[in-house]
Order: structure tokens, then C-alpha cells, then sequence
């Protein structure tokens, strides 16, 4: 964080540094370019698709508060770079774009176990807009199965691979660097969605990954007030091509979203680690009661992918993401036990279609998810940084009113 005192402030007619420490926001949507040289200038250099422009020209191009959140993220993820979109799909459309190319028409592949709003993107945008050949690749079970996803890779060649480290709302645990590594061997790229383990929990460029996206919205807002999206990578190529494509098609955040991001980023460690926390306190106390069932979570002795999950997160956490499903002796009573659970929680843990708020918020997976997912009673917790006793005590408290 850079203090702001070279900006001079202009209001009273007097020129005096701003002692701020914060980043301003700078709702320009043109800037001054003054003359005609200048313009010859700077509108050459925009051919380049740096992201520190010479001189700023449009906000849709660039803008400097967003540079600033961008430089937040840069310190967090660790990455050459990272560009700010104003959602987590566009930041998607970004990242996949940018790799479509005329005439290059090798399929892309699609682990299945993503989130729902990518599935739709890549049915309704990718293959019926765009004509993309597309292969999916599903888990087996609970975990994926690498020697059937190297045989699909071999049998396929994709010039491109996507998946989530956590998977969402099952939160399987890929073995990315595996992955990354089979992807490496047949010329494929990799894109990575990071948004459940953060980058707290994993750095996918430092294992091969070519671009990693994040849904902004979640843990880097943090507070369930922001929508944007962000893709970080190391290779400039790429960014330049990112650059070009957000300016194009207008996926660039406003300086408004910028600024908030910039400022709620800067607590996201801490913020993180408590849910992470919390999470695993919950996720125990859930798997404790005799009433429920199925309790995934990876930081449990036994998930599935547990032991991927402690290799790959080295003990920072387990994501503040919990699925659990509430048993019964058949399909209604299963759901009369979750719905009893989601009314008896719901002064404090509100059934909100969002994840990574600072609330503990909910969701009943099978009226979003249909029939996918078999187990009628089950329900998917993003766990918010409350105080843990108050959290342990108010989801007690709900296990205790499901008979
Ligand atoms: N990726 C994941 C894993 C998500 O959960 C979501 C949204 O829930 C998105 C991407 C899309 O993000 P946004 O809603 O910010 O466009």
C-alpha cells in the first residue's frame, strides 16, 4: 500500500498534497490528453496493451484505482499479473477467450464438477454460440479418476483444460499438480477457477497452471457487497491478450468495485483464515450429530480427497465451505429434517444464493442443483468469520430443533 500524497487536490483553487493513505477514485471516463501530439502518442503505445499505460486514455481501457486493486491482488496471489473484471464470469469469458483462435479448432476440456454458471456459459456461449468443441470429464464418485483423465486427454488432445481445486458443491480435491503435469505432456493449457481455495490455500501458477481466475465476489470482497472477477497469470503474452479482449468487450470493473475490492482485500488473509477456522469447528460439530450425514469437508479424517487436500494446503486450512445432508428413513424425511434445520438457523444463517460473505450463509442443494446430487436432505454452508461461539452456538442449537 502506497501512501497517496503526490495527488494534489485542486478544489479551493490552492495546490496542497492530500496526506491520504488511501487510493482515490478516479471516476474519469476519458482522461485530459491535452494535445494533439500527446494523443498521437499515447493512442500508438495503447497497441502495445501494457497494463501501466504511459498515460491513461479511457476507464474502459484502464483506470487507476483499478490498477491499484490489481496490484493488491498481484501481492496476494503472487503472480506477474492480474487484471480486474466486474465478475467472476467475465473474468471466465476472459480467460477462456483469449485462448480462441480462428482456425484452431483442437476441443477443450471441461472438468464437469464446476461452477453451475460456467456449465450454463460453456453450453449456451462456448458450443452454441461459438461452435467450441467441448469434452467433459467427470469425477468417479467422490475423487478423479487421472488415468481415465490422461486416457481422454490422449484419446482427445485438448489444447485446453479447466477445472476447480475445490470442486463445488461435492468439494473434491484435484490433484492439481498431477493435472497440470498430464496437460504439460500433451501441449494443453491450463486454466484454473481458484475461487473456493483462494489463494491462501494454493497457488496454482506455481504449479503449472497457465491462468488462474477468481469469482471477486466471494473471499477477496469478502462482504457479499461486491460483484466483480479477476484472472492472474505470469506469462505477459497472455496478459497482453487479456487486456485487448476486457477492452473490446467492456468486462472492465468500474473504479467504484475497484476501490472497495482494494480496500476489503487488504483484511482477506485474516478474514479467510478465521472462516477456514470456523469451518472446521462446524464441520465437526455437524459430523458429530447422529441426525446427519455425508458431512464433506475436506479437512475431516474421512474425506475422500482429505488427504489431497492436506498435501496441497500444507495446513492453512480447509476452505470455509462445508456440504452436509441431514438422513432419514426415506426421501421426505430427509427433507423435512433440512428444512426444519434451515428454519430453526434462520435468524442467523440466512438461505442466500452466494458463497464467501462475511455471514455464515446457506443453501439447500437439491432446488439448485436438482437430482445430481442424490441426497435429498443436503445442504451447503459458506461459513462466515463470526465469533466461533456464537457460530457453535447457534448451529447447535438448529441440529437440536431437527427431531
Ligand atoms: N466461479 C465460482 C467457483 C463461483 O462459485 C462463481 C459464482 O458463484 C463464479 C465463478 C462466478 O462468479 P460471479 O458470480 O462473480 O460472476
Amino acid at each position: 500500500m502506497k501512501s497517496n500524497d503526490s495527488i494534489k487536490s485542486t478544489g479551493s483553487g490552492k495546490q496542497s498534497a492530500v496526506n491520504s493513505m488511501r487510493v482515490p477514485v478516479y471516476r474519469d471516463a476519458g482522461f485530459v490528453l491535452g494535445d494533439a501530439a500527446t494523443t498521437s502518442e499515447v493512442f500508438a503505445q495503447e497497441a502495445e496493451h501494457e497494463r501501466h499505460p504511459g498515460k491513461y486514455i479511457y476507464s474502459r481501457y484502464r483506470n487507476p484505482t483499478v490498477i491499484a486493486a490489481e496490484d493488491e491482488l498481484i501481492s496476494i496471489e503472487g503472480s506477474n499479473w492480474a487484471l480486474m473484471a466486474q465478475s467472476g464470469m467475465a473474468a471466465i469469458d476472459i480467460a477462456l477467450s483469449i485462448f480462441q483462435e480462428k482456425g484452431r479448432d483442437a476441443p477443450w476440456l471441461f472438468f464437469s464438477e464446476i461452477y453451475g454458471g460456467t456449465n450454463s456459459y460453456i453450453d449456451n456461449v462456448l458450443v452454441k454460440r461459438r461452435g467450441v468443441d467441448i469434452i467433459r470429464f467427470d469425477p468417479s464418485g467422490e475423487s478423479y479418476d487421472l488415468v481415465e483423465l490422461e486416457r481422454l486427454i490422449d484419446a482427445h488432445r485438448p489444447s485446453l483444460i479447466y477445472y476447480e481445486v475445490i470442486s463445488n458443491p461435492l468439494l473434491i480435491i484435484a490433484d492439481a499438480p498431477a493435472i497440470n503435469s498430464i496437460a504439460r505432456k500433451y501441449g494443453a493449457a491450463v486454466i484454473i477457477d481458484n475461487t473456493f481455495a483462494t489463494p491462501m490455500l494454493y497457488s496454482p501458477l506455481s504449479d503449472g497452471a497457465d491462468l488462474v481466475v477468481h469469482s471477486a465476489t466471494k473471499y477477496l470482497g469478502g462482504h457479499g457487497n461486491i460483484t466483480a472477477g479477476a484472472i492472474c497469470g505470469n506469462d505477459m503474452e497472455l496478459m497482453k491478450k487479456a487486456i485487448e479482449y476486457r477492452k473490446y468487450t467492456g468486462h472492465m470493473i468500474s473504479p467504484d468495485d475497484a476501490y472497495r475490492l482494494h480496500t476489503q482485500m487488504q483484511s482477506f488473509r485474516i478474514r479467510f483464515k478465521r472462516q477456514c477456522e470456523n469451518a472446521a469447528m462446524l464441520a465437526a460439530l455437524i459430523a458429530a450429530d447422529p441426525k446427519t450425514e455425508s458431512v464433506l469437508y475436506p479437512g475431516l479424517p474421512q474425506h475422500t480427497t482429505g488427504d489431497m487436500a492436506a498435501k496441497l494446503f500444507s495446513g492453512r486450512g480447509y476452505g470455509a465451505m462445508v456440504t452436509f445432508s441431514f438422513s432419514g428413513s426415506d426421501s421426505n424425511m430427509m427433507r423435512m429434517r433440512r428444512d426444519r434445520f434451515i428454519e430453526a438457523v434462520s435468524g442467523s444463517i440466512r438461505l442466500v444464493p452466494t458463497l464467501g460473505d462475511s455471514h455464515t450463509i446457506l443453501m439447500p442443494v437439491e432446488p439448485v442443483w436438482g437430482y445430481k446430487y442424490a441426497e435429498p436432505g443436503m445442504i451447503r454452508l459458506s461459513v462466515g468469520f463470526e465469533e466461533p461461539e456464537y457460530l457453535e452456538e447457534v448451529v447447535s442449537a438448529g441440529l437440536s430443533e431437527v427431531s
